[in-house]
């Protein structure tokens, strides 16, 4: 048998069932652990897309009358369903992400935070109400789910992202279309299951797997209210401006590049193995993951370095199927490729290489898609290694004179999704907190992510549109405000008419 006919062919997921695709376009699926293609996924064509709106349209107005506790009956039992069937997720995300699955169960915990999140939406339903605001009238706001919304979701976070996003548009009264990353598509088949598996009536979680051509007919379809975009930073650009000129509300998070200011006072072993994680954990492919250094004062970085070198020459990288690996590879040859020119295109501008993870040593027979820990110093603001963002393990050290240049040189940065500084001084800290021009930010703290009942969110260009993701701001996201104004009256009254504009004058008490 060829691996071409060994190769499983994907769906879509629309009204409660697996659908084949029909576009006749297809994308290769593979595990990065291995190079292997292990599954085809189809690219949903505009028609493929207007059908799965069609039938979430249909879903929606049963779902929405539905009371919320009985909703979020349904939440909660898609929750315990993510806990018993975790091993079997891990599983999958591993698969097709090539994550460490101590870094898989991570994300599927930080996923179940925003479902618990969803559950408390009863709570963050409440509306407003006023008695007698004039004339015997009361006056209440109260939330509306807002119909069809759509979620697009990247690549690195398969299932938190999508959960992370979707669990309180569901929870609130949506129906909901995820277009994943074509390049992790069974984790969110696999989430498909476990809503069908809870009770979740058809066609209100949908998975259309598909391409530009998809998303594009997600972006200007009437049908559909609200997006909100995850990935890097020139698509939710692309997602912010399409959409909002298609009159949806658009959420679309980007890009990070995201720093941390080493101080003279801060305990450098601490700091060091804080930044080893948070800079090269899930091979330095998260949106938070932790750029490069900035440290303050010379004698500071030389140390810095030195202990950095230490013990990066100690990481393990290899497939998620050892227990002592600290990262695996990365999602893909084009990305590793990517990767590598980034660091190519440093060396050229004049930085130095401190470690060299540009063909790394993995297993003789390996063929995945791995990129060692690399660092590099002698940076400055102008290469391009300082300016982007590099989605894989390829760090900076860079050395500054004071607090204040690290702070400035992180503002004028073009993106600002977290930030964080290892100091053992309040008033620098204080100062940092109150200063930085980030959505993110972390004191002592390796990854500044916030609690799921937090909102998340960068600024500058690591984000565009309002609304965040977690947190309570999701409820309010997706769902629009009616504010009603009530009265009974008695039969003897209004015996006669007023044309003035309604005012307290009117009041008859
Ligand atoms: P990506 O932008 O390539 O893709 C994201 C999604 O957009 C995918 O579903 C993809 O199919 C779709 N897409 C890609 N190109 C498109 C185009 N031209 N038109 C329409 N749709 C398109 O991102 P990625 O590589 O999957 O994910 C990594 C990026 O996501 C990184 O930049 C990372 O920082 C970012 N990210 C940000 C956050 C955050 O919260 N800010 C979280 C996770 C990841």
């Amino acid at each position: 048998m060829t691996v071409q006919q060994k190769m499983k062919t994907l769906t879509h997921f629309i009204k409660g069932e697996e659908v084949a695709g029909t576009s006749g376009r297809f994308s290769d699926v593979y595990n990065p652990t291995t190079g292997e293609t292990i599954a085809r996924v189809p690219l949903a064509s505009k028609d493929e897309v207007q059908q799965a709106i069609q039938q979430a349209k249909e879903a929606f107005p049963a779902w929405k009358k539905m009371s919320i506790g009985k909703r979020v009956e349904v939440v909660h039992r898609f929750r315990q369903l993510l806990v018993t069937k975790q091993e079997e997720l891990i599983e999958v995300i591993c698969q097709e992400s090539g994550k460490t699955k101590e870094d898989a169960k991570g994300e599927i915990i930080r996923g179940i935070e925003s479902v618990d999140m969803a559950i408390s939406a009863p709570q963050l339903l409440k509306g407003e109400y006023s008695v007698n605001v004039g004339g015997n009238i009361n006056a209440f706001s109260a939330k509306s789910p807002l119909g069809v919304v759509a979620t697009i979701a990247p690549f690195n976070f398969p299932v938190m992202v999508p959960l992370a996003i979707t669990s309180m548009a569901v929870a609130v009264g949506n129906a909901v279309i995820l277009k994943p990353s074509e390049r992790v598509p069974h984790s969110a088949l696999f989430l498909s299951q476990l809503w069908k598996e809870a009770g979740l009536p058809d066609g209100i979680w949908t998975v259309v797997n598909g391409d530009k051509e998809a998303v594009n007919e997600l972006l200007e379809n009437k049908e559909i209210q609200a997006i909100s975009f995850v990935g890097s930073t020139p698509v939710a650009e692309y997602i912010y401006q399409t959409g909002t000129k298609h009159n949806k509300r658009v959420a679309a998070f980007g890009g990070g590049k995201n720093f941390m200011i080493v101080m003279p006072d801060a305990n450098l072993e601490q700091t060091a193995n804080a930044f080893l994680g948070a800079a090269y954990g899930a091979a330095s492919q998260r949106c938070m993951a932790i750029s490069g250094a900035l440290v303050v004062g010379q004698d500071t970085e030389q140390r810095f370095t030195d202990i950095l070198k230490q013990k990066i020459s100690q990481l393990k990288i290899g497939p998620y199927t050892e227990d002592d690996v600290d990262f695996g590879p990365v999602i893909s040859q084009q990305s590793k490729e990517t990767i590598i020119s980034y660091i190519d295109g440093a060396v050229t501008e004049g930085a130095n290489l401190v470690i060299d993870g540009r063909n790394p040593k993995v297993c003789e027979t390996s063929n995945g898609f791995y990129v060692g820990p690399t660092l590099l110093n002698n940076i400055t603001p102008d290469m391009t290694i300082f300016k982007e963002e590099v989605f894989g393990p390829a760090r900076i050290v860079v050395g500054v004179e004071t607090l204040q240049e690290a702070i400035e040189l992180i503002n004028d940065h073009e993106l600002g999704n977290g930030v964080t500084m290892f100091t053992s001084s309040g008033a620098a800290a204080r100062k940092f907190q109150e200063e930085i021009e980030v959505g993110m930010v972390g004191v002592n703290v390796p990854i500044p992510i916030p609690v799921g009942y937090h909102n998340f969110g960068g600024w500058k260009r690591s984000k565009f549109g309002e609304g965040h993701m977690f947190g309570p701001d999701q409820a309010r996201f997706f769902t629009k405000a009616k504010t009603i104004s009530e009265r009974w009256p008695d039969e003897m009254e209004d015996a006669t008419s007023s044309f003035a504009f309604p005012s307290n004058n009117d009041a008859k008490s």
